[in-house]
């Protein structure tokens, strides 16, 4: 049976997601989110989209919280699922997979039987931006979730955070979350970085898996791997 705790989170964590779901705080991309929808492109014509806010993602006991920037409009705002049915999803849950976080190396669909194993994959944001750009006080309206989905993510040790404005955004909520910490000073974001936030809980710094980064070669699979090969090292022994 499932310990008393492990059932609290879930349910915890079920109720941010049902707040989640519902939030409609910034104007712009709730238009952008449901416009999308309306206008999807031929490939996505039998699509009901979600069109809505993506909540967080995968196993309330992960040692291992993985941050990226935002729904791609036509993937996770299509589908539901954090990084599910978009190019950036398939480098990053064969990644998983590879590691044993993922019990499969692809995403499509939100009942497609994907699980994660000792990870939970989150945002930065949980609506698609158009050009995938936030504004600054987009930004800021959403950090209050994922400050309230770490704390309800009890094990977390390894964060891996997927570009720099989740690198950015992980540091403020952390700030926020330990005061002694606020005026505290981290270095800028580079790819491989490893900063350890507290004796317990280190923060990993990879560029985002987007096509941008991925089609150019400035992402490349071994680059990526290592990033989770080091997760992978970290949460066995931290
Ligand atoms: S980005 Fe976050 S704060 Fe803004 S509407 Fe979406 S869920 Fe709400």
């Amino acid at each position: 049976m499932m310990p008393r705790d492990n059932r609290l989170s879930e349910q915890r964590l079920a109720e941010l997601h049902a707040e989640i779901v519902s939030c409609r705080r910034c104007p712009r991309l709730v238009r952008w989110r449901e416009e999308v929808a309306r206008r999807k492109p031929k490939r996505y014509a039998d699509w009901d989209y979600w069109a809505k806010p993506v909540p967080g993602f995968g196993d309330p006991e992960a040692r291992l919280l993985v941050v990226g920037l935002a729904p791609a409009a036509h993937g996770a705002n299509r589908t539901g699922r954090m990084f599910t049915g978009d190019r950036s999803g398939d480098w990053l849950y064969r990644t998983l997979h590879r590691f044993g976080f993922a019990n499969r190396p692809e995403s499509r669909q939100r009942d497609d039987g994907l699980a994660l194993r000792d990870c939970y994959i989150t945002a930065a944001l949980r609506c698609a931006p158009p050009q995938n750009i936030p504004r600054p006080e987009e930004l800021q309206n959403c950090r209050a979730f994922l400050e309230r989905e770490w704390s309800l993510l009890g094990n977390v040790r390894v964060i891996v955070a997927l570009g720099q404005i989740a690198y950015a955004t992980v540091l403020k909520v952390f700030r926020a979350r330990h005061a002694r910490e606020a005026s505290r000073s981290f270095p800028r974001f580079q790819h491989g970085l490893e900063l350890a936030l507290t004796p317990r809980v280190t923060l990993l710094a990879s560029f985002h898996p987007s096509q941008q980064n991925t089609f150019t070669g400035k992402l490349t699979e071994p680059m990526f791997e290592a990033i989770f090969r080091r997760a992978r090292e970290l949460t066995e022994t931290q």
